[in-house]
């Protein structure tokens, strides 16, 4: 994603600093459990090791060979972590008139459990490389513009295999997120061209009824020196969610990750499950104040690979899940 609502104005309505808070962690990094603690350990270098093996595929590309040979893997791991996995295929139309075949991935914990969280991001990479001085056409890796939320929801999903959660969670991989329209592109203006898959689960919900309690989007997450601050339209329609998570942060240790500064209204897939479903959803994704993008300084950039990514960036936003879902009751 994604484009912000207006412009590049950055508007901080208040700051407040969060209360430093000691870190639970402990060095024990082998085992996923601590016995030392009731919350289960995220293992940033597992986390990493999932976003490499995505990128093994090559780009991720709706329509694609790697995009259909990722899709396998993810499955099979969600499978392997003892989810009930469903895959909602569909056919959707981008901007530029091509037809894509998605795929949303969905991997569910506890499905009886009328008490639910949801938990996103999307899995298919960018067609192209609009912010990038060269080679702009060429499709890019997307380690953190989709690998890095992927790579920490599938650690989430090893976790969970290891120690069930108290309540149902629900795993949602969109598809075609990124298959948005690049500015000046010589195709007639489309509005809604990013969020594809999202909007296609919106539209076609596969259980009726579906309403988690909350749900938290991941999108740009594995940047170094990674920073959340808090967008307009998570504000607006999930702001409870926004108090949840930021809190989880500071308990965890990572106040200096969510920050409590205001950011503005992000087009991503929370903002058609926020408007579309109603189920208040939170964007965490990287908000960088000193770039042009007000996006990780890579954003659209082959320069989104491995080697910028980082694992204490993953630890940070996979522990502060990992307080979240296992504080709830
Ligand atoms: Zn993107």
């Amino acid at each position: 994603m994604k484009k912000y609502f207006f412009g590049l104005a950055l508007v901080s309505l208040f700051i407040i600093e969060g209360c430093q808070f000691e870190s639970k962690q402990t060095t024990n990094n082998e085992n996923a459990i601590d016995s030392t603690v009731a919350l289960p350990v995220f293992n940033e270098d597992s986390s990493f090791q999932f976003i490499e093996a995505q990128l093994a595929f090559g780009t991720r590309v709706p329509n694609s060979k790697g995009h259909s040979a990722c899709a396998n893997y993810l499955v099979e791991k969600l499978k392997q972590y003892k989810a009930s996995v469903f895959v909602q295929e569909g056919s959707v139309t981008a901007f530029d008139g091509k037809k894509l075949n998605i795929k949303n991935i969905i991997a569910s914990y506890n499905p009886t459990n009328n008490k639910r969280v949801l938990l996103c991001a999307h899995w298919d990479s960018r067609p192209f490389a609009d912010q990038d001085s060269k080679d702009q056409d060429q499709a890019i890796m997307g380690a953190n513009d989709g690998g890095s939320g992927v790579g920490v929801l599938l650690e989430m999903a090893r976790l969970f295999s290891i120690q069930n959660p108290n309540i149902g969670v629900d795993l949602i991989l969109f598809d075609a997120e990124d298959y948005g329209q690049p500015e000046g592109s010589k195709f007639p203006s489309m509005q809604d061209s990013y969020c594809l898959g999202s909007q296609y689960w919106c539209k076609n919900q596969p259980s009726k009824g579906y309403q988690p309690m909350y749900g938290i989007l991941l999108d740009m997450v594995g940047g170094e020196n990674v920073v959340f601050h808090q967008d307009e339209i998570s504000r607006t329609y999930a702001p409870a969610a926004v108090e949840k998570v930021w809190n989880a942060a500071a308990k965890a240790g990572y106040s200096s990750t969510f920050e409590y500064k205001n950011s503005p209204a992000i087009i991503d897939d929370h903002y058609y499950i926020n408007t579309l479903l109603n189920i208040p959803v939170v964007d965490l994704i990287h908000h960088d104040e000193s770039s042009n993008s007000g996006f990780w300084t890579h954003w659209h950039t082959h320069a989104d690979n491995i080697n910028n990514i980082s694992k204490k960036s993953l630890k940070a936003v996979g522990q502060t899940l990992v307080e979240v879902i296992y504080s709830e009751k």
